[in-house]
């Protein structure tokens, strides 16, 4: 592995509007390497647990019922600084407020619908990965 690992979700909305491989290519042209991605859908457990750090907040049960309201695509990435370089990539949360060449404001269509998600500490990163994916379908490589 290169670097540290973040964990990225293009979340129900993008994925239902086709933006899957544009926001993949994305990834991968920002200089992010991949190590796993799949096509998967939440069960309501799953995403509480995933955002149980919001659990109190009051968006709380509308984002539980979006995330697992269809398919959402996986990413699985490495690089340097991995985690604050794709916060970077994605932009602000308000995908209104993100600068114009973020994946957030290309991409996401409220602040709910803000096309991915991006792990936001180390710790969170290795807890997110663990929670979506098993170590058989993670491939570390090295840099050719
Ligand atoms: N969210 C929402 N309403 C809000 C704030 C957040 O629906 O007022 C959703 C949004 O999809 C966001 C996710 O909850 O990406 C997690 O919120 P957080 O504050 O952790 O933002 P992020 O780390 O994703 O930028
Ligand atoms: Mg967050």
């Amino acid at each position: 592995m290169v670097g540290s690992i973040t964990l990225a979700i293009i979340k129900p909305k993008a994925v239902e509007l086709g933006h899957t491989g544009a926001i993949v290519h994305t990834i991968n042209a920002a200089g992010f390497c991949i190590r796993g991605l799949k096509m998967m859908r939440m069960t309501r457990e799953l995403a509480e647990e995933f955002y149980a750090v919001h659990k109190k907040s009051d968006f709380f049960n509308g984002l539980v019922e979006f995330m697992t309201s269809g398919p959402i695509v996986v990413v699985s990435i490495t690089a340097e600084n991995a985690v604050v370089s794709f916060r970077n990539t994605i932009g602000a949360t308000d995908p209104k407020m993100a600068a114009s060449d973020t994946i957030r404001a290309k991409f996401g269509t409220s602040m709910q619908m803000n096309a991915i998600h991006g792990s936001d500490s180390d710790k969170n990163a290795i807890r997110e990965t663990n929670l979506l994916f098993a170590p058989e379908e993670i491939f570390d490589q090295k840099r050719s």
